[in-house]
């Protein structure tokens, strides 16, 4: 039992076969993972996500628009709101601020940002989300339009242990993704080690940041017992227990998933 809590199965990098995702996600089955998060990045691919979610009993679905998916209009909170009335929806995101990539467009990204926030609130919803170098802007944010007795998770997670214990006091979970197995990591690896275990999820983000020792490889969420296998290995635990922590921690995050 094991879930990865971030992909995006809609872009996996497969051949034209047909069938080739269905082997992609048996393949994943096969090594245990009993649970995938199919995880929306803009109006454009929202069906897709939606139609790989309402085909695999063990798949659900968020609804969102990427932080670097800049486009003129951003996404109202109503608008969002009908976004998530969809089946299998157990999330908003992947939303956030991106200033590493997309910095020019912080603006509009904010505004973004709070939408999602917002129409997770008003919905009981976990926000999915996304924060690179923009640590005050994007804690700002979460405090100011978040909910405040619903948390959400800051998904593959590249930052400090400054903003991991501030996101922890706000109710936040933390993913790691396949970046935690690379060789320059290992403030991040600090990170991994101290997040409580009952905060803590594992992710592919898959198509990209395959792990070690697949790292340049295609990423699928099979890979996503690397990931954790790793952060056992890490932290001193056995496998099992890391994957049963992480597990219950993503139904509790996402809990219209337990439903
Ligand atoms: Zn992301
Ligand atoms: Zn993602």
């Amino acid at each position: 039992m094991l879930v990865d809590s971030h992909c995006h199965l809609d872009r996996l990098k497969l051949d034209e076969r047909e069938g080739a995702l269905d082997e992609a996600l048996n393949a994943a089955r096969a090594r245990g993972i009993s649970a995938m998060l199919c995880v929306c990045i803009s109006e454009a691919n929202k069906q897709a996500v939606l139609d790989i979610a309402a085909k695999h009993d063990d798949i659900f679905a968020s609804v969102g628009v990427h932080p670097s998916d800049v486009s003129e209009a951003v996404v109202g909170v109503d608008e969002l709101k009908q976004w998530a009335a969809a089946s299998k929806v157990v999330a908003l995101g992947e939303s956030g601020l991106d200033y590493y990539y997309t910095k020019d467009s912080a603006d509009w990204q904010k505004q973004s940002f709070a939408n999602h926030l917002r129409a997770g609130a008003d919905l009981d919803l976990p926000v999915i989300v996304h924060t690179r170098e923009a640590k005050q802007d994007t804690l700002a944010l979460i405090r100011e339009y978040g909910s405040t007795s619903r948390a959400g998770v800051l998904h593959c997670f590249t930052e400090d242990w400054a903003m991991a214990e501030q996101a922890l006091e706000l109710g936040y979970y933390i993913s790691f993704s396949g970046i935690v197995t690379f060789k320059n990591a290992e403030a991040l690896r600090d990170v991994a080690k101290r997040v409580p275990l009952e905060r803590l999820l594992v992710e592919t983000d898959s198509p990209y940041l395959a792990p070690v020792p697949h790292r340049g490889k295609a990423n699928e969420p099979k890979y996503v017992l690397e990931v954790a296998q790793f952060i056992a290995d890490l932290r001193g635990l056995e496998l099992q227990a890391l994957a049963e922590a992480s597990t219950e921690n993503f139904y509790r995050l996402f809990d219209r998933a337990a439903a």
